[in-house]
């Protein structure tokens, strides 16, 4: 596990037990020994063809752990209560989680039944994510805060006001100045007193790639010119206690708590400048930003880690608050915070199968046929041979490299001007695979085919090249002997993985069974890799490139049961149909429209009703299936 790095990343949730596979504890570290979930054992079950209905689920798979999410916001709660306790603050947190993490039904719910017992909230950012908010909201604790963030026109603002009249406990952030007149008009005409809050502009910058929404030029928010507009606006209006709320967001991953408390340091001076102007100031929202340790190095010296834990982070919120407040004189605000990320990262783990791999082409030396070689080579060609052969002798590994490379690029010369034939070609890639392979120049790295899409399944990797943590999930008892980059299924460059945690261009790997070795650990040959810490923003982003739909689902429960798990759902991803209809386009006529022409091509007559039988089935699935490669084909044409 020290070869991934698994300790720094996965803790407390994952490691890797004596079977060499990757386990889940899914309370962290109050999990008990029988309570662990061997990854490969959920794999294996969702994927026998017996389960699931009879057909089994195909990969790739997202495995979700509601346990972790559980643990996650309890957690963080936690923090909070403890540094508000030590602190002697005299407010309480009430975090809300933005939606935009991952809008999944169960993740929603789950969060916030989860959340019930401690007010904890959700926060939209669009209409659908508004909607999505109120009704999962209304089986929550009536306290909890359903902020509304984002751009906003009249129907956004309706909407929140109904949401009001609901008895749901909704705020309004203002993103845009002008928000503030809609807001004023539509809630006299609903009659609804709205509660208000601003999103401020902060002066302090966050200077990784998510901080780009950060400083005096960001995207969202109000200057401090037109928050003070605001305020006048809604004194003329007589709405001034209406604003209750200030919220700023200076970016996901913030790498330190000094970064951290300079931001909350001035959002809390702003809170108490509008207190003093007469708002009915209640809550300071934080926005998001408690970061991941993507690579476990806790170094927060780049995008991909952060220097601090919960309990850190936590205190250096309270702190930086009551610092302010204290000075001020001003009553403690009610904490809330918009994390997403930290919540919703652990608790869904991406499982796919490496199907090929590029084999090692070294050939043994008696099998390269030399007269055969030398028959088709040029002069030059040939006088690169004997020089290699020469320096051989005298074992001189360098001059080796230099005229087997000389040899190759002349051959590829000779092939592309036609005068060198396919096989001779091959015959001299294989004589210079074992001049390197034999003077110990280093393994090249091999491609690992996996049954994936980047596009769909792995986005931000394609986009800003975030990193994620990717390890096999099981022969971790095996030492891996290979090194590889991943190659998705899609028929573009891009779709490839070559960026690996601790700056590696290739992961450790094992040998595939077929390709000469290794036990598999128990999954028939089969070789899983497992994407962690990919529970936020991913399945959101993710498109349909090549027409790749997203990957099946289970949801996971821990169980005192023989295996320590239960699935309670299991929803295989979009088939071809599904993704197709995306385009706009219609399986249901495309399907007639080919069975059509099937019975015009073959004849309608009697004795051919067996073969349209077959085709229009072998149709009717391929609609029907996923859009990944199954291993067993489903496809047959004969009955
Ligand atoms: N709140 C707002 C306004 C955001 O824009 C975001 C994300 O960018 C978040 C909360 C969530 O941030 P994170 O996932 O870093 O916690």
């Amino acid at each position: 596990s020290a070869l991934y790095r698994i300790d720094g990343w996965g803790a407390p949730y994952f490691s890797v037990n004596n079977s060499g596979n990757i386990t889940v504890r899914p309370y962290g570290t109050d999990t008990l020994a029988h309570q662990e979930i061997d990854l490969l054992k959920i794999v294996k079950k969702v994927s026998d063809p017996k389960s699931v209905g009879g057909l089994g689920l195909q990969l790739p798979l997202i495995v979700r752990l509601p346990d972790v999410l559980k643990d996650r916001l309890e957690s963080l709660q936690s923090a909070f209560e403890l540094a508000i306790q030590a602190q002697g603050y005299e407010s309480h947190y009430q975090g809300v989680y933005p939606v935009k993490c991952n809008q999944d039904r169960f993740v929603v719910e789950d969060i916030v039944r989860f959340g019930a017992p401690f007010r904890f909230g959700l926060e939209a950012g669009s209409k659908p994510e508004l909607l999505l908010a109120m009704s999962c909201l209304c089986k929550g604790n009536p306290e909890a805060l359903l902020v509304c963030n984002g751009f906003k026109d009249a129907e956004y603002i309706s909407l929140a006001l109904l949401a009001r009249k609901l008895a749901l406990n909704t705020v309004i952030v203002l993103e845009q100045e002008e928000e503030v007149n809609m807001v004023i008009d539509i809630s006299k005409k609903l009659s609804v007193r709205p509660v208000i809050g601003v999103r401020a502009k902060l002066r302090t910058k966050h200077s990784g790639h998510f901080g780009s929404t950060s400083g005096e030029k960001g995207k969202f928010g109000l200057t401090t010119t037109q928050v003070l507009r605001v305020v006048k606006k809604l004194q003329d209006s007589g709405m001034l206690d209406c604003l209750q709320l200030l919220h700023f967001h200076i970016g996901s991953q913030i790498p330190s708590t000094a970064l951290l408390q300079d931001g909350v340091g001035e959002a809390a001076q702003i809170y108490s400048e509008l207190v003093r102007l007469g708002a009915g100031m209640k809550v300071l929202d934080i926005g998001g930003g408690l970061g991941i340790d993507y690579d476990g190095s806790k170094s927060g010296n780049s995008d991909l880690s952060v220097s601090y834990g919960l309990q850190e982070y936590a205190s250096a919120v309270v702190n930086a608050i009551r610092f302010v407040c204290d000075r001020k004189s001003v009553k403690h605000p009610i904490i809330c915070s918009e994390s997403g990320r930290a919540i919703v990262s652990h608790h869904s783990i991406l499982i796919f199968e490496a199907l090929s791999a590029t084999a090692p082409t070294t050939p043994a030396m008696n099998h390269i046929n030399i007269p055969f070689i030398m028959e088709g080579l040029s002069e030059d060609a040939r006088a690169d041979y004997w020089n290699l052969r020469d320096a051989a002798m005298r074992h001189e590994n360098e001059a080796c490299l230099l005229y087997a490379d000389q040899l190759k690029q002349r051959c590829v010369e000779q092939f592309k001007e036609g005068t060198l034939g396919i096989e001779q070609l091959a015959a001299v890639d294989g004589l210079c695979d074992f001049v390197s392979k034999v003077i110990g120049a280093s393994e090249p790295v091999r491609t690992y085919h996996v049954n994936l899409s980047i596009f769909t399944s792995i986005p931000d990797f394609w986009s800003i090249g975030q990193i994620f943590p990717i390890v096999p999930i099981h022969r971790l008892d095996e030492r891996p002997e290979v090194r590889g980059t991943l190659s998705d299924l899609t028929c573009d460059s891009d779709g490839k993985i070559d960026k690996f945690i601790g700056g590696e261009t290739s992961l450790p790997l094992h040998e595939l069974e077929g390709n000469g070795g290794g036990s598999s650990g128990g999954a028939n040959g089969r070789y899983y890799l497992g994407m962690f810490l990919g529970g936020a923003y991913e399945e959101a982003l993710g498109g349909v490139h090549n027409l790749f739909g997203g990957p099946s689902v289970v949801r996971v429960l821990q169980s005192d049961g023989p295996h320590s798990f239960a699935v309670t759902r299991a929803v295989p991803g979009p088939s071809c149909g599904d993704v197709l209809r995306v385009m706009q386009h219609e399986p249901e006529l495309m399907f007639e429209t080919l069975k059509h022409r099937a019975e015009e091509f073959f004849g309608q007559d009697h004795a051919n009703n067996g073969v349209n039988a077959a085709l229009a089935n072998s149709l009717a699935r391929s609609f029907h299936n996923m859009p990944y490669l199954a291993k067993v084909s489903s496809c047959s044409l004969t009955a």
